[in-house]
């Protein structure tokens, strides 16, 4: 756990003489190729006024962690989009409807494979790529694996059926992930379809259409006939404009495994998402704790490819293990390189899989609030009926101070499920059931991710929980 000074200071990007100037100050004599420890390294970066980052490990890793990238060898990329909404509202069909459009596959007959996701040549000539599952649970699991690969979410909504809990809930996970909303307020096609009141309803829930003064895109569409497509294909070229997506290109391929299985007669296989540079036949890498060199590159038509550049997804053959979605890929210059990370990372998951102690989210949060990293307390409340609710949420809306407030991500009445622990997984949030209790499949999916669910029945204990969490004083195994 230790570094030279040298080094610290390309790290932080500022010259060598600064530190030792600052390491002085701190009373600590060093020269350039001097080694200082982890706890003096820790002051100086924190003297810049940086966040210090944990330097032990970080020489096998060295180099991963790329610099960003000049804004002029940024070029405008794909926007990557993940459909959410509740079920049977059209989902699925809205997918497959959106991959017919393609232009290109179109003339050549398109014959698809499922790798995952897929890219469309949009009605226009823009390009857009979909990650084949839908839903939120999807989205959240990448999320709390640490993957935020989507920049566009389309919500569906039926226009038969409006506003439904698992809208609210994918409402709640985007926001949570920050990420923009297109609406589609499909099946238009209904003789009972009420456009309109859907844009009503998401009133309720802060999502204010363009129609009713606000800023989120909303296009009335049908899965079934094709009608608002084009508009729907729109709205995402627009939304992505706004978004002014970009990524260089020029340089080693870095992104996400948005699918990743071992095949019988082919090995393990993974779709990568690429999200800078391009990722070329040949190429080295490490994901996660696995490495590979990529044997072959297959596209979603099925196609061998060269190379895949930023928002495309492609297959990748010739991987060492089978990597999980939402690991991350880097190319890296040499496979004996590629390998020594891996077999760092699969010691590093062995260690803490035997030793670690069970980093409860509460306890971090707790650590991070003592810190003055968190400004925002993340909470997931659910509760018996919605007059306790309604009560819940005003007295935490009473609560916190100028360092720190709660914020609820989502709340809801019934029991605590899968979708709460995903949403807290991903967001580090604290759940909190008022006289209701989480599922088999919650629960465990709870332990295993580390999410802390906190259980009362009495507001004024609720209340007294969350201020003293606010103030860092809330033990972890109370
Ligand atoms: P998901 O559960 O959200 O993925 O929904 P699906 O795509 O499976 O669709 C549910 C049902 O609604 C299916 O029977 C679809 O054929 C039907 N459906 C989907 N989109 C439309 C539409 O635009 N119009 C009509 N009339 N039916 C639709």
């Amino acid at each position: 756990d230790s570094i030279t000074v040298g080094e610290l200071a390309q790290r932080m990007a500022v010259q060598a003489g600064q530190v030792v100037k600052t390491l002085m100050k701190l009373g600590t004599m060093a020269t350039v190729n001097q080694t200082i420890d982890g706890e003096t390294a820790q002051l100086v970066v924190e003297e810049f006024g940086h966040t210090p980052k944990r330097v032990s490990e970080s020489d096998i890793e060295e180099g991963l962690e790329t610099a960003p990238d000049a804004e002029a060898d940024m070029q405008p990329r794909a926007p990557v989009v993940t459909v959410m909404g509740h079920v049977d509202h059209g989902k699925t069909s809205l997918l497959d409807a959106l991959r017919k459009t393609d232009v290109v596959a179109g003339e050549a007959g398109g014959i698809t494979q499922h790798i995952g996701a897929y890219q469309v040549v949009m009605p226009g000539g823009n390009k857009v790529s979909f990650i084949d599952t839908p839903g939120h649970a999807a989205f959240s699991e990448m999320r709390a694996r640490g993957a935020n690969i989507t920049d566009i979410v389309i919500l569906v909504v039926a226009a038969d059926d409006g506003i439904k809990q698992q809208t609210v809930e994918a409402i709640n996970h985007a926001k949570a992930a920050e990420v923009p909303m297109v609406v589609a307020i499909n099946k238009c096609d209904k003789p009972d379809a009420d456009p309109d009141r859907v844009r009503q309803e998401l009133l309720n829930y802060g999502v204010v259409t363009e129609e009713m003064g606000g800023e989120t895109l909303a296009v009335e569409c049908s899965a079934s006939s094709g009608e608002g497509l084009e508009q729907l294909a729109e709205a995402l070229t627009l939304q992505a404009e706004i978004q002014d997506l970009k990524a260089n290109p020029d340089r080693a391929a870095e992104g996400t495994v948005v699918e990743a299985k071992l095949e019988k007669g082919r090995g393990p296989v993974a779709t990568f998402l690429v999200q800078r540079g391009t990722l070329k036949k040949g190429d080295t890498f490490v994901v996660g704790n696995e490495y590979g060199r990529a044997r072959a590159l297959v596209n979603d038509r099925g196609d061998n490819v060269e190379a895949a550049y930023p928002s495309e997804p492609v297959e990748v053959l010739g991987l060492h293990g089978t990597p999980q979605a939402g690991d991350r890929f880097v190319v890296v210059d040499s496979e004996q390189r590629a390998r020594e990370i891996a077999e760092h990372r699969q010691e590093k998951a062995r260690e803490t899989q035997s030793t670690a102690p069970s980093t409860g989210s509460l306890e971090q949060m707790l650590a991070r609030i003592k810190e003055g990293q968190v400004t925002e307390v993340p909470l997931v409340v659910k509760a018996d009926v919605q007059g306790s609710l309604e009560a819940v949420n005003g007295a935490l809306q009473k609560l916190g101070n100028e360092e720190v407030q709660p914020r609820v991500l989502h709340a809801g009445v019934g029991g605590i499920t899968e979708s709460d622990i995903t949403l807290a997984a991903a967001s580090n949030a604290l759940v909190l059931g008022f006289n209701v209790r989480p599922n088999g499949k919650a629960r465990q999916m709870a332990k295993s991710d580390g999410v802390d669910i906190r259980y009362f029945s009495v507001i004024y204990n609720l209340v007294d929980d969350v201020k003293a969490l606010l103030e860092s004083k809330l033990s972890p195994t109370a």
